[in-house]
């Protein structure tokens, strides 16, 4: 089922109305795999030319133009949450069949840039989601209306009742990520990997906890962990630490210089300001490639 509403998790400024170009929901992924995927860590040549790998892979149902990002930036850490289990919904998310990061060339592009700018002050960027098909959205929506499934709130929402997700906008029926330039990230020290693999059923730890008490994600300490549906997500929160507002700094200053627009709500959502389809949402399983 699907709503006329606003947007969802990561965006409620990202993800205005529009007409719906999307399809139905489909059968959930068939992924099996960890969301956690090691690549090499950062080396000097964080300058992958997105023009060169004359095998660049193409992903079904969204224009040319999209790339895997792991073929223009391969010295990022990529950790995409919704297509294991350690995410808010405690499962694989509907339409992610790999753990896998597309955008559209300019913002694949301007995220080099963010690389390189980071990597000299000795960190690298960790991505937890980029392009997010529209059945996933839908996936969050539907999961949003199941009060009995409560199994994550200890660590995603703490502090609220799932029935209260949706109106307050933590879910909605779209999400700018669906528009192909809008991503999740934060900034891990240089010689990290990917966080340990979690499964349903390990112990959930508030991500408002103290870094070191919740889960150990990799990430420099931003406050909160990823996807925390709670206040003190919000980038200029005045009850952090000065350390912590240091960090959100570095990478909100770095995301600005090379074009995004912070998320208020989310230290961790950017959107290219001059994102290709600011009113197409995309529905399209997330796989590999051919
Ligand atoms: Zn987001």
């Amino acid at each position: 089922m699907r709503t006329a509403a606003l947007l969802l998790v990561c965006g409620l400024t990202a993800c205005s109305v529009s007409p719906d170009t999307t399809t139905a929901s489909s059968p959930s992924p068939t992924d099996a795999g960890s969301a956690t995927q090691p690549v090499p860590s950062a080396s000097p040549s964080e300058s992958a030319s997105p023009d060169a790998p004359s095998q660049a892979r193409r992903l079904a149902g969204v224009p040319d133009s999209f790339v895997r990002v792991r073929d223009v930036l391969p010295t990022a850490l990529f950790e995409i949450r919704y297509a294991g289990e350690h995410n808010f919904l405690g499962r694989p998310v509907t339409g992610y069949a790999a753990p896998e990061c597309w955008l559209t060339r300019p913002a694949a592009e301007a995220l080099t840039k963010v690389q390189r700018q980071v990597s000299r002050r000795g960190y690298t960027i960790k991505i937890y989601d980029c392009f997010r098909p529209q059945r996933a959205v839908d996936d969050f929506v539907e999961w949003s209306g199941d009060p009995a499934d409560t199994t994550t709130k200890a660590e995603f929402y703490p502090t609220l009742r799932k029935t209260q997700l949706f109106p307050l906008g933590y879910i909605a029926a779209q999400s700018g990520h669906s528009r192909g330039s809008t991503l999740d990230l934060t900034l891990v020290p240089k010689g990290e990997g990917v966080s340990p693999r979690w499964t349903s059923g390990d112990p959930l730890v508030a991500c408002t906890a103290p870094v070191g008490r919740r889960f150990p994600d990799t990430s420099i300490d931003m406050g909160t962990g990823f996807d925390c549906f709670n206040p003190l997500a919000n980038t200029a929160n005045p009850d952090i630490t000065a350390g912590q507002r240091a960090n959100r700094r570095l990478l909100l200053r770095a995301m600005r210089k090379a074009g995004f627009t912070n998320y208020p709500e989310e230290w961790w959502h950017f959107t290219l300001k001059d994102e290709p389809y600011p009113e197409t949402y995309f529905d399209a399983e997330i796989t590999r490639g051919s």
